[in-house]
């Protein structure tokens, strides 16, 4: 693992300039960034690799990046591989003429289907070498994978797995079988691929930068790498330009897109009205309804159709055509495209009344009939970010907001505009927050609004403050957190896991870190359905990537696979917790006292936890409004 400036031109000695890039070039840096865990070292791995795909063969730079992304095409676009662990267990057998009960059983003392792969591979006497597998025939064969339909596709996917598995040595099985889970488990997150990206591409240009510059340069690159995907997740179109234009022109290229969801702007959490106005100090701000359904950004297309997609810009249309079917009724003449962002939130139509999320959360996720919706849905609007052709990304949220007016209409009970208040008073605010949650609401979101008020795509906002009901008695918000652990049950608890080890994530370290036990908040039906799920994803060890006090004590670690919403009295500085460490106290970490399960959250992955930062800032917030309660221990 050399140093990114320190390109090893050797590395391209693995194929021929020209010739496709191997799998086994890709599958082996997974290797050794598995064995890493700071983020800049692996940084510095991809970036060395995706350098020496551009110097070598770049045409399939878009495929190394697609794996690396653990992406078979961009998110919006909704291609699903559409298999199981039952079906890759079927394919090991068949792939490599093992029984079932084994590959279950060394699954069991494993723990991933990906390493049960890797033995059975290297424990196979082969017969002939097979042609060696390359990364555009990898990423070629997923999507033929995803496109397999109807009669007979889950046995045509599995004889396109095995045709890979059939000609994968090394360590190549364990990654071609992690990505058809759509799990690398490498830590590796997408931001570092776009850093690596940014990265190469600075250190392939010609001529080369000055060494003094140099520094500089990949920062401002990874900036427009970051800001770029967040307006247009399209790789395809972002290699392209890099490859064509150099990164710094990458933003004039690539920009934002009618039909391609951009990164949905977030709210940072607040503990009082009081910290809100010192935040907003001489800023023109608004305060909006928080409203507790699902995010829904909404793009019209000129020609009609409509798209909409969640948070995490997957396609949602067809969990809501009620919204589709109703939209024309909710525009003004004159309307020809648009992109929404809004809340989508159950409603009684009959009493009028806002119903809580988890009545939402029945609806399927797609294949909505209209005739057989029972749960009616009402949309509350917020922003606009496009109209008739042009984005208003860049425009102020006054500016946005009157567009918005302007273009709609009201109609009861199906769209409303967000329910607004411009006021910088500390009593009418607290009366505003009051109504709120009288509305069914969960809080406020209070908003700049002429000045640093653009459209900041995936970015949680410093010009967005969210104020919740909860901000008196707890930690102001609740935090999404991650299972990596669970302590036996006893007593009544026998037979499950009697409570979890919970962590928030560190981006910059791209690790898990622990913040608490959790045991209560669960009903016994919760438990069991938990418990249920995450036994399947039961570890041998600790990732390298999870962070923890050695005397935690746990009984089972998991692989990181759902997000928590929890609920806490307050947060305090821990010597037993790794949570946020280095960022309030050098050496003790932030752990949660009393928390209680909210809800699973089926929206958010593990890297979208609540981030080490969050954790110091609310423990900051914290401080400054209630005074704390450190563990002395
Ligand atoms: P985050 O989205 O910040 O990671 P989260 O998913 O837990 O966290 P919250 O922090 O509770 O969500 O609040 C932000 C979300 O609130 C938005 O993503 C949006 O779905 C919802 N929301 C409701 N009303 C509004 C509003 N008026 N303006 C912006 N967002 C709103």
């Amino acid at each position: 693992s050399k140093k990114e400036t320190e390109f090893d031109p050797q590395m391209a000695a693995f194929w021929k300039p020209g010739e496709h890039v191997p799998f086994i070039f890709l599958a082996s840096a997974f290797d050794m960034i598995s064995d890493e865990s700071g983020r800049l070292a692996m940084t510095n791995i991809l970036c060395n690799v995706f350098r020496t795909v551009i110097s070598t063969t770049p045409q399939d730079l878009l495929a190394v990046v697609n794996l690396s992304a653990n992406r078979i095409a961009p998110a919006h676009e909704g291609v699903e591989l559409g298999i199981g662990d039952a079906a890759i267990i079927k394919v090991l057998t068949e792939a490599y003429g093992r029984k079932d009960e084994q590959i279950k059983a060394q699954l069991k003392t494993l723990g991933d289907l990906g390493s049960v792969a890797k033995c059975s591979r290297s424990s196979q006497k082969l017969m002939f070498k097979p042609a060696p597998l390359t990364c555009m025939k990898v990423l070629d064969t997923f999507n033929e994978i995803a496109k397999e339909a109807g009669n007979q596709s889950q046995d045509k996917k599995r004889a396109r797995m095995k045709a890979l598995l059939v000609a994968a040595t090394d360590c190549e099985p364990l990654y071609l079988v992690r990505l058809l889970q759509s799990k690398l488990r490498i830590g590796l997150a997408e931001k570092t691929v776009l850093a690596a990206l940014a990265h190469a591409a600075v250190l392939s240009e010609v001529p080369k930068v000055p060494p003094a510059q140099l520094a500089a340069r990949l920062e401002e690159a990874e900036e427009i790498m970051k800001h770029t995907y967040s307006v247009l997740p399209i790789y395809e179109q972002i290699i392209d330009a890099v490859l064509k234009f150099g990164i710094c022109k990458l933003s004039e290229v690539c920009s934002f897109k009618l039909g391609v969801p951009v990164g949905p702007m977030l709210a940072k959490p607040t503990t009082g009205v009081s910290e809100v106005l010192n935040k907003f100090q001489d800023m023109d701000f608004t305060c909006e309804y928080k409203y507790d359904g699902e995010r829904a950004q909404i793009h019209y297309m000129e020609d009609g159709t409509i798209q909409i997609y969640s948070r995490n810009a997957e396609h949602n249309t067809g969990k809501f055509p009620d919204i589709v079917a109703a939209m024309p009724r909710f525009m003004k003449p004159g309307v020809t495209s648009f992109v929404l962002d809004c809340e989508v939130v159950a409603y009684d139509r009959e009493k009028n009344k806002i119903l809580p999320f988890q009545i939402l959360s029945t609806r399927a996720r797609k294949g909505v009939s209209l005739n057989t919706i029972k749960v009616q849905v009402c949309l509350f609007a917020f922003d606009l970010l496009y109209l008739n052709g042009h984005p208003l990304l860049h425009e102020q949220l006054n500016v946005r907001r009157e567009h918005l007016y302007a273009s709609f209409l009201e109609v009861d009970g199906e769209f409303r505009f967000a329910t607004a208040k411009n006021s910088n008073d500390l009593e009418e605010i607290q009366k505003f927050l009051e109504d709120a949650i009288d509305h069914s609401c969960e809080g406020l979101i209070v908003k700049t609004l002429t000045k640093d008020a653009t459209y900041e795509p995936a970015k949680r906002s410093n010009n967005w403050l969210k104020l919740k009901k909860d901000y008196m008695t707890s930690t102001g918000d609740s935090l999404d957190l991650v299972p990596i652990g669970a302590f036996y049950g006893r007593g009544k608890r026998v037979g499950v896991y009697g409570a979890f080890l919970l962590a928030c994530y560190d981006e910059d370290r791209e690790e898990f870190q622990s913040i608490c036990k959790i045991g209560t908040g669960f009903s016994e039906a919760v438990l069991e359905e938990r418990s249920t799920t995450l036994r399947s994803h039961v570890i041998d060890q600790p990732k390298s990537y999870y962070r923890y006090g050695e005397t935690i004590g746990v009984d089972v670690w998991f692989d990181e696979v759902e997000v928590w919403e929890v609920k806490a009295a307050d947060l305090s500085i821990s010597p037993v917790h790794r949570a946020a460490i280095g960022l309030v106290d050098s050496s003790k970490g932030i752990s949660l006292r009393f928390p209680r399960l909210v809800r699973l959250r089926e929206d958010k992955t593990p890297v979208e936890a609540t981030s080490a930062e969050q954790v110091a800032e609310l423990y900051r917030a914290q401080k400054i409004n209630h005074g704390t309660a450190d563990e002395n221990e």
